[in-house]
């Protein structure tokens, strides 16, 4: 019998790795928020990415697919990891122009069952372009499988959505952010700093989301 990993799990892993930043964060939609998740942190512990990969896997066993599909760049790794449990192939979707597409000889064959696999869901934007990409190869997406779904309005992608956890995070309009009020510095997150920099030295760096 596999083990089955809880919703706190998921969140033990993203702990476990310093991936749930709490603080005053500029998102990418321009809005503020009190918790970030550094996701590529968690991938740091492949134990934590099998154990939940093997539940994703477990998800859409049913669904027998061929194909395990996931937009770069963490998306690589976790389309491999539930591959290999489902006994499926592992491709990846790579930026191109507005959207996304298969590149490096990757191929789904007319009519193959595809998994969408992402690691956060936020406005969704990343699966549909990879549903749109298994559309133009005219593979039949069987579902969309991700760790965490932390967005704030429903999403439909027309197809069974998994999420291994369901996380609530309250965004603010700058002018109303309560952080903002109490002066607490706003961090733009997705750079590392140097060691020896101090944290207001990522304000000034590009974000990579
Ligand atoms: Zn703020």
């Amino acid at each position: 019998m596999a083990e089955i990993i809880p919703p706190e799990g998921v969140l033990d892993a993203f702990r476990e790795a310093d991936a749930l930043l709490e603080g005053h964060f500029l998102l990418a939609s321009g809005r503020h928020s009190d918790r970030y998740l550094e996701k590529a942190l968690v991938l740091q512990y492949p134990r934590n990415v099998e154990r939940m990969c093997r539940e994703l896997a477990r998800r859409f066993e049913d669904s027998r697919p061929d194909v395990v599909i996931g937009p770069t760049t963490l998306g690589v790794v976790l389309s491999y990891e539930v591959a290999k449990h489902l006994g499926a192939r592992s491709i990846f979707a790579e930026r191109e122009g507005d959207g996304r597409a298969l590149r490096r000889g990757f191929r789904i064959e007319p009519g193959q069952r595809v998994l969408v696999v992402d690691d956060i869901l936020t406005t969704g934007g990343s699966v549909r372009d990879v549903l749109e990409v298994v559309r133009e190869w005219q593979g039949e997406t069987v579902g969309v499988g991700v760790l965490v779904d932390r967005s704030t309005a429903p999403l439909d992608f027309g197809v069974r959505t998994e999420a291994l956890l369901k996380m609530e995070v309250t965004t603010y309009a700058p002018e109303e952010c309560p952080l903002c009020r109490d002066q607490v510095p706003l961090v733009k997150p997705g750079t590392t700093p140097k060691p020896s920099s101090s944290p207001l030295d990522a304000e000034t760096a590009a974000p990579a989301l």
